[in-house]
């Protein structure tokens, strides 16, 4: 039988928490590793761009789960020494690869500070859920979409879009796809994108179960647009073939060349077609914010939703993205659940409104909205639009110097931030030029002198830089040039 205290105070179990058992000694601790954190921002110029992981380090990492821990201390002392030195690379000032943007100084305390509160965004009533409300305010704001649109912060746009994507099919479908699932959905649902769109798109056709062939792939003209004839033509042929086209997914900068789709005429034909529009702006939506970038986004504003990332072109923390829905209700619909454990009340912390858990797949999540606040408030969109327009200024001086170069041939002439060119000499074959041109970026990397990456233009391969970066200058772009043209030749000497 239990008795009312069934222990004595002398047995009272030794309770205990993770918490630090000095203070002080840990205030100190962390204050060394903001330091240090700090310091590898300020000095990063002076770093390699990258370096590979050595394999100490590698070894290091690969160890057994830890039954017992070593406290905070060596664990920082193990950081510093087999993780710190070794990041991806995109805080240095001479990082173009893919699509990564730069981070800031501000957004680390945001991040920080974030980690301190520690709150869990799915819903309820807290700070932290405001703040998203008003990032995601301003969003529409800075889009034209409307106050009752729906959004959400994201991982990124691989999310973004397959939350969109998400919506577009159940609002088209016709049938009750979350009820029945696309067994009592026929005909056949197809969305259309250019061949140069992302390919998370094709990812996201294929965790709906539509399948990646119902993503109609629509060539692209020579600036690497969709070709609207052939979308007309596609759209009309499915339907003729008894398939529903659903959607179109324009591309506001393309990964490859930073092409936008002319989103204005993509808009038109989904309204004439009763198609669900969306744009996929990863890192080209935000070009709204520069006045000189804007005008190539006309059409934007018309979209039925919008993915887009703040951890591109507007330089916040990995990881953040976000999905805007015209039809704030619709996007709810898909998404909302209401089981007894997350009842909603009108008082007290289960209150509050919105809860985003209702807005997409995730129940618990993290307080994304604080670094893309800080960044806002931080510099306001004026200046981020400043920073994208000398993004785009650097690719166009890129350019330029690349045309003065007689060894080096300038792919595309640059739409915004992404600039692929390679090296070239009158005695290599297609081959040899392409093999080349993988190594002198393979080289420029290793050598931690800057990272671009490469991709295939007209079936060339590419040297391909991508400007998402607040710290560039024009002489690390003259040193990219300097190396490139140096390697090629070093490179032609030894075959
Ligand atoms: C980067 C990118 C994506 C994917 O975004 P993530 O944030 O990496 O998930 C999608 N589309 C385009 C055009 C991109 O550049």
């Amino acid at each position: 039988m239990m008795s009312a205290r069934p222990e004595s105070i002398d047995s009272e179990p030794c309770e205990f928490s993770l918490d630090p058992q000095n203070w002080e000694a840990f205030r100190n601790l962390a204050h060394r590793a903001l330091d240090d954190a700090i310091d590898s921002l300020e000095n990063v110029r002076q770093q390699p761009v990258w370096q590979p992981v050595p394999p100490a380090a590698r070894n290091h990492l690969n160890e057994d789960v830890p039954a017992e821990g070593i406290g905070l201390e060596q664990t920082y002392e193990q950081f510093r020494q087999w993780i710190f030195p070794y990041p991806t690379g995109n805080i240095h000032p001479r990082f173009w690869g893919w699509v990564h943007g730069t981070g800031t100084a501000g957004g680390m305390i945001a991040e920080v500070l974030a980690a301190a509160m520690n709150s869990n965004c799915g819903g309820r009533d807290h700070g932290a859920l405001y703040v998203e409300r008003t990032v995601l305010e301003w969003c529409k704001q800075i889009f034209g979409f409307p106050v009752d649109a729906g959004g959400l912060l994201v991982s990124g746009t691989s999310m973004a879009n397959l939350i969109a994507l998400t919506v577009a099919r159940n609002a088209k479908s016709g049938g009750n796809i979350r009820q029945s699932g696309l067994l009592g959905s026929q005909p056949r649902l197809v969305a259309y994108a250019s061949a140069e769109a992302h390919e998370s798109v094709a990812k996201a056709m294929e965790i709906l179960g539509l399948g990646n062939r119902s993503l109609r792939r629509i060539a692209v003209t020579r600036d690497f647009r969709i070709d609207l004839d052939q979308l007309r033509r596609a759209i009309a042929e499915d339907r003729e073939n008894g398939l529903q086209p659903f959607c179109v997914i324009g591309s506001a900068g393309t990964v490859n060349t930073g092409a936008v789709d002319d989103l204005q005429a993509v808009a038109d034909i989904c309204r004439s077609n009763d198609l669900w529009f969306h744009v996929d702006g990863a890192f080209g939506a935000l070009g709204v914010l520069s006045p000189e970038v804007l005008p190539l986004l006309k059409g934007i504003e018309q979209a039925d939703s919008i993915a887009f990332d703040f951890h591109k072109w507007m330089y916040v923390q990995y990881d953040c993205g976000c999905v805007l829905v015209r039809d704030g209700k619709r996007h709810g619909e898909t998404f909302c659940t209401r089981p007894n454990y997350l009842q909603r009340l009108d008082r007290g912390l289960a209150g509050g409104g919105t809860w985003f858990c209702d807005y997409g797949p995730e129940l618990s999540r993290n307080f994304r909205a604080l670094k893309v606040w800080f960044t806002l408030k931080q510099f306001g969109t004026a200046q981020l639009g400043r920073m994208i327009a000398q993004n785009c200024h650097q690719a166009r001086y890129l350019a330029a110097s690349i045309r003065d170069l007689p060894d080096l041939e300038l792919l595309v002439e640059p739409t915004l931030n992404i600039v692929c060119f390679r090296f070239v000499d009158a005695s290599l074959s297609k081959e040899q030029t392409d093999d080349l041109n993988c190594t002198i970026v393979a080289e420029l990397q290793e050598k931690g002198i800057a990272a671009p990456s490469t991709t295939t233009v007209n079936g060339k391969l590419a040297i391909r830089v991508a400007i998402t970066n607040h710290r560039s200058r024009r002489e690390d772009f003259s040193l990219l040039l300097v190396n490139v043209v140096q390697f090629g030749k070093q490179l032609l000497v030894a075959a």
